[in-house]
């Protein structure tokens, strides 16, 4: 049996949101061989409090490509501008067209109630191209795909309409530094614009060693929640012993607007996951 390539399409909002919900399992499937590609919807010029527009556009394309270098994938910024999203027929397309190029196994993005609405509109266009992508007369001149991909949803912590209901959780302590070596190519957004957004501007060392050390932290911060959120899934996945110990995973709930994400393709998707 010869082990199958998977191509792993992950749709964020902004340069980086890619990184943030699911660099950890993006790493476990590199580190395993397989496929993976980063795409940000918008092109993040409005992620900043002291610049904007093409400065900023060209300064977030150098630090996705950078960031997509640390697992050697590619990571495409597209050119909508970031805080202006609508989920348009125009915008649609181009989802559509993307995910057929790329005819992935598994589609990652966005859930569709999220605080901010260009990861809103990114969830609505990846669903609304869900589908589409079967159609030929749709967007005619890339052809159509025989099969809708699988998607998901990647975590968050927002409590409604309901709660994440993953059926996958990840453990991605093994390759939390390479989470962290990807955050810390992002430096407009973790180490300037989030901390002042934040008011933890102040918090942020200026020597490189100790700024790392400090984005370890912010970022386990924010994914610390997630494990015992989803403590049942964690046992059931990886059992008793071991499920009770794990500290940091990245979940996922299946977007039932794809092909079904069932047993035996969790089995074939996550070949990581026991
Ligand atoms: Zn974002």
């Amino acid at each position: 049996m010869t082990a199958e390539t998977l191509k792993i399409l992950i749709i964020g909002a902004h340069p980086d949101d890619c990184d943030l919900h699911a660099g950890g399992t993006a790493a476990l499937w590199r580190g395993h061989g397989h496929d993976v590609r980063f795409v940000s919807v918008t092109n993040g010029e409005s992620g900043h409090h002291q610049m904007s527009g093409e400065e900023l556009v060209t300064r977030r394309r150098n630090e996705a490509a950078a960031s997509g270098a640390t697992l050697e994938i590619r990571y495409d910024v597209l050119n909508n501008r970031d805080g202006y999203l609508q989920p348009t027929i125009e915008a649609r397309f181009e989802i559509i067209a993307l995910i057929r190029q790329y005819n992935p196994d598994l589609i990652l993005t966005h859930r569709p109630n999220d605080y901010h609405p260009d990861h809103r509109y990114t969830s609505q266009l990846v669903c609304d191209a869900a589908y589409m992508v079967t159609v030929p007369p749709i967007v005619p001149e890339v052809p159509a795909l025989r099969d809708n991909p699988i998607i998901a949803y990647l975590s968050d912590t927002f409590e409604r309409p309901y709660r994440l209901a993953p059926t996958v959780a990840v453990d991605i302590e093994p390759v939390l530094d390479k989470v962290v070596a990807m955050l810390d190519c992002h430096e407009s957004q973790f180490y300037e614009w989030l901390p002042y957004n934040m008011r933890r501007e102040d918090e942020v060392p200026s020597d490189p060693d100790e700024r790392l050390k400090w984005l370890k932290g912010f970022y386990l911060g924010w994914i610390d929640s997630f494990a015992d959120r989803h403590r049942d899934l964690v046992i059931a996945t990886y059992g008793p012993e071991r499920g009770r110990t794990i500290r940091y995973i990245e979940a996922f709930e299946p977007c039932e607007y794809g092909a079904p994400l069932n047993e035996a393709a969790i089995k074939r998707l996550f070949p990581f996951v026991p």
